[in-house]
């Protein structure tokens, strides 16, 4: 990952360039189209993903440049396990008749059964690992059957990062963020991207942005900029945070109650090993229902009580607990490991599943 210094005009920091319009013959003109601010992060977001970058104002802007910008003669095919608000933005868009959406289930997914009606220029997206199920696909695999049915092939790759999986280079056409997570990592700003490799799609995804109006602020792009310059070894000691947990979560509760791309028992740990450097900072953990999960939760002191994942702060939550996750199992609890000392995390962990009786 290391590179030759990025040279900013004034030093290690790029200026946060603060215009809503630009002088004429500047490179740019209006600061809906361009910003000097998001190019600096497009560049190190298209360096690490292999790919030309458009930043956004959050994942969902991301998300819904591609979704919403789906004329009605291409179907999106949309893995059921995706994150709710991606469901929730499909099925609002299928409902006023302005997407043709079709889900695909888990083993539809990876039995490629989901591709028997599709047409060139439909678009299949997926996560991989998904939220908050972490269900690992085979990207290449996918990338192949779908690239002979002239399908588009669209990866959320939020919860591995560029560091730990790059999709464009396993043959995917389009890869999305949120920058809000572990590329930013600090829970203090919004963001998405859209990386891809055609040069055709790139200007088009940046021709959406600029008329959705979905544009990050040039401060955010600073922010999201900053974070990235640690991201690799915040990823270092998350992964390992998580990895620890595993094995006390494993000896503790069980490998059936356990969800992990690196899932020492998962069928997809062959594949999850092929295509990602880890198992990420993200573990799911199944307890009984609602009530044990929430239970759980509540008593932990060290690990914060909110939704989100990627930050330096380890978080948990009760994914069934929100509106569009009906389909999520109750007992679901999501922990996204943080920077913080093993030994504190170890202490929270055991001294919750105590308190309920594991
Ligand atoms: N994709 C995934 C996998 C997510 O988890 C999220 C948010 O949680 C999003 C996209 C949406 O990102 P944002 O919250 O930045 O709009």
């Amino acid at each position: 990952m290391t590179r030759t210094p990025k040279e900013y005009l004034h030093g290690p920091n790029p200026a946060i360039s603060l215009n809503a319009t630009y002088y004429k013959g500047q490179r740019s003109v209006y600061g809906r189209d361009t910003n000097p601010t998001w190019e600096y992060l497009e560049e190190e977001i298209g360096r690490l993903e292999n790919g030309l970058c458009s930043v956004f104002a959050s994942g969902m802007g991301a998300i819904a440049s591609m979704i919403g910008g789906m004329s009605k003669s291409q179907r999106l095919y949309l893995a059921r396990d995706s994150y709710n608000g991606t469901r929730r933005l499909s099925e609002f868009l299928g409902k006023i008749g302005r997407l043709d959406l079709a889900y695909a289930t888990p083993s539809e997914i990876r039995e490629k059964t989901f591709l028997k009606g599709a047409r060139p220029g439909d678009i299949f997206f997926f996560e991989s690992p998904s939220n908050p199920e972490l269900n690992v696909y085979d990207i290449s695999e996918i990338a192949s059957a779908c690239k002979e049915s002239g399908v588009l092939v669209a990866v959320d790759s939020t919860l591995a990062t560029p560091i730990l999986q790059q999709p464009l280079n396993l043959g995917a056409d389009i890869v999305i963020h949120s920058l809000t997570k572990a590329i930013s990592g600090h829970s203090d700003v919004l963001g998405g991207a859209v990386v891809v490799r055609d040069r055709d799609l790139d200007a088009d995804f940046k021709m959406r942005r600029s008329l959705f109006g979905a544009i990050a602020s040039a401060q955010d792009a600073f922010l999201i900029l900053r974070g990235l310059k640690t991201l690799e070894i915040r990823m270092e000691r998350a992964v390992a945070n998580a990895n620890s947990a595993f094995e006390v979560l494993y000896d503790r509760i069980g490998s059936e109650s356990l969800r992990y791309p690196y899932h020492r028992d998962s069928d997809e740990l062959a594949v999850a090993k092929t295509q990602m450097k880890s198992g990420g900072s993200v573990l799911s953990v199944i307890f009984e229902g609602s009530a044990q999960a929430d239970a759980f939760v509540d008593s932990l002191n060290i690990f914060h009580r909110a939704t989100s994942l990627g930050g330096v702060e380890s978080l948990a939550e009760r994914r069934a607990f929100h509106k569009g996750e009906e389909s999520t199992h109750p007992g679901l609890v999501r922990l996204s490991f943080g920077v913080e000392p093993w030994e504190e995390l170890k202490g929270d962990l055991l001294s919750a599943l105590e308190g309920i009786g594991l």
